[in-house]
Order: C-alpha cells, then sequence, then structure tokens
C-alpha cells in the first residue's frame, strides 16, 4: 500500500489535521462510515472528491446505535479491504476512531424530532437514533467538515441530521447521495454479506417492491399499497418489521396521496437474521 492515505486513530490527531487543512484554505468533505465499505460508499466518496478539495472518511460501526448486540457483534469487519477501497478512490484521511477515545466525556444525548425519530426506525430500533445522532454530532465536531455526505439509503437518518444540522446550527452543508443498486436492483449494504445465496434472491422482493410501488401510486392508496407490499414480503419469505408510505419530509402517513406533496415507501425487513432496509420515491 503507497503512503498517499494517513491514518488516524486519535480524536487529537483527526482533529488537529483537518484543522490544519481547513487553515490552508482546503475544503474538506467528509464521508462518515461504518467500515465493511462497497460501491454504494464509494459513491460518497466520489461525490466528496468531486465536490471538496481534500476527503476524509471515518470508519466505526459505533456501538450505542446498534440497539442488537448480537449484530453488533456480527457486523462485518474489513479494515484492510476498506483502507485499499479508500486508497483508490483518493481519500486524504481515514479516521478510525477506538470508542474510549471517542467517547471520552460523551454521553448518548436523546433526540426527539416527533416522527423523524419515532417512527419507522426509530420505533423499531430502540435507541439507534439517539446514538447515532450522537455519534454524527461528535464526528462532525471532531472532523470540522465543510461538506458531508450521506447516502438516500438511509432517508429516515439523512432526515435526522438535516434537521439537527439546522437546530442545533453545526455549520455543515450536508450532501445527500441516491441509492446505488447491485445489477439485480439489491440495494448494497454493508450487510448483504452475511446473506446466503438463496436469501439474496429472496431479499430482491424488498427492491422489486421499491420499484414498483410507484406504478402502483397511480390506482391505490398509501394503505393499499403498505399492505398489498407486505403479503409480497411475506410470500418471499421474509420477516416484516414495516412497509410504510410516509410524506417523504415529515414521515406523517396520510390516507390520500396529494398532488402537492412528495412520498416515499420504506421499508424493513429481516431476510433470515439480517435485517434490511430500502426506500424510494412513490
Ligand atoms: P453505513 O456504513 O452503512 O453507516 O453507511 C455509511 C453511509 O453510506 C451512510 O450515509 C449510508 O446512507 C451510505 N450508504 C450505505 N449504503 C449505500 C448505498 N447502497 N447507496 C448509497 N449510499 C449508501
Amino acid at each position: 500500500m503507497n503512503n498517499s492515505i494517513e491514518i488516524c486513530r486519535s480524536v487529537a490527531g483527526i482533529a488537529f489535521r483537518t484543522r490544519r487543512l481547513r487553515a490552508q484554505g482546503l475544503k474538506v468533505g467528509f464521508v462518515p462510515t461504518m467500515g465493511a465499505l462497497h460501491e454504494g460508499h464509494a459513491s460518497l466518496l466520489k461525490a466528496a472528491f468531486e465536490q471538496s478539495d481534500v476527503v476524509v472518511c471515518s470508519l466505526y460501526p459505533n456501538p450505542t446505535q446498534f440497539d442488537n448486540k448480537e449484530d453488533l457483534k456480527k457486523y462485518p469487519r474489513t479494515e484492510e479491504e476498506d483502507l485499499e477501497l479508500l486508497q483508490r478512490e483518493k481519500v486524504a484521511l481515514a479516521y478510525i476512531p477506538n470508542t474510549a477515545d471517542i467517547y471520552h466525556n460523551l454521553e448518548v444525548t436523546p433526540i426527539d424530532y416527533g416522527r423523524l425519530t419515532n417512527s419507522l426506525e426509530g420505533a423499531h430500533r430502540p435507541g439507534h437514533f439517539d446514538g447515532m445522532s450522537t455519534i454524527v454530532r461528535r464526528l462532525l465536531e471532531i472532523v470540522t467538515p465543510d461538506l458531508a455526505f450521506f447516502g438516500e439509503k438511509d432517508w429516515q437518518q439523512l432526515a435526522i441530521i438535516n434537521h439537527m444540522n439546522s437546530t442545533e446550527g453545526l455549520g455543515v452543508s450536508i450532501i445527500s447521495c441516491p441509492i446505488i443498486r447491485e445489477p439485480s436492483g439489491l440495494a448494497m449494504s454493508s450487510r448483504n454479506r452475511r446473506l446466503l445465496e438463496e436469501e439474496v434472491l429472496r431479499a430482491l422482493a424488498i427492491s422489486e417492491l421499491v420499484m414498483t410501488a410507484s406504478a402502483w401510486s397511480k390506482t391505490m392508496s398509501p394503505s393499499q399499497i403498505q399492505a398489498k407490499g407486505e403479503e409480497l414480503l411475506v410470500a418471499a419469505g421474509l420477516q416484516v418489521d414495516y412497509v410504510s408510505v410516509v410524506n417523504a419530509k415529515s414521515f406523517e402517513f396520510t390516507e390520500e396521496f396529494n398532488t402537492a406533496q412528495s412520498y416515499r415507501i420504506l421499508i424493513a425487513a429481516y431476510c433470515g437474521d439480517v435485517r434490511l432496509i430500502d426506500n424510494g420515491a412513490i
């Protein structure tokens, strides 16, 4: 591996370097991840490379956002391959925190943004968004980027981060990036690595539902789409957490579509013991 990427493992080290870069007048683009990188992450890095002078990427499966400790234990850890992908994408700095350092004097701060935090992932994964927002806030304070890049794959997370950025005045430009999919349609995810071949085929029911829901909306109501969608996922052998059609911004549910509003279908389902999420515009 050549030495063009610098690896920082301490808060002080990364904070010093990114502040120095900004003092030199360079625009810092930041991509926070949990590691186990794939081409979905690479698309964020590419967007950051285009829109900034230097790209910083963090690799950290943040323990406080895992409501299920088994899920944290099984989360893939592939540091060496991740660093190769970061080199390929011309990332200048990789930040790989350790928990004692990054959580030093830091408590998880609960947040309540109404339906943004209480519905869907918030309802099914208690404490998940508290842990997520705590670490994102902390990472933004440490790295002090000009721009931070997040994927629409985690639509609700993105809405919460945008809300937190504006209400807490974090002063970062949040850039959202579209969902990257496998040729089959399956949304790329670090968790896909844990799917058996036969499970990958069944998981396709999720992306197929995302793709067809928009056509259904011409003749069906939100609750009809939800019911039919859930039926299809169950028929594919998936265990459904939710199939939800809501206002894309407020996450409010309505009985009828209003052409002046935008809507989104959001899905979470287990394929075997792997929990998958996906979403798309209606
Ligand atoms: P994660 O490592 O899963 O926490 O993801 C880190 C960032 O990459 C988040 O902003 C995700 O939304 C984004 N991301 C993950 N998968 C994809 C994908 N398939 N397409 C686009 N962005 C993604």
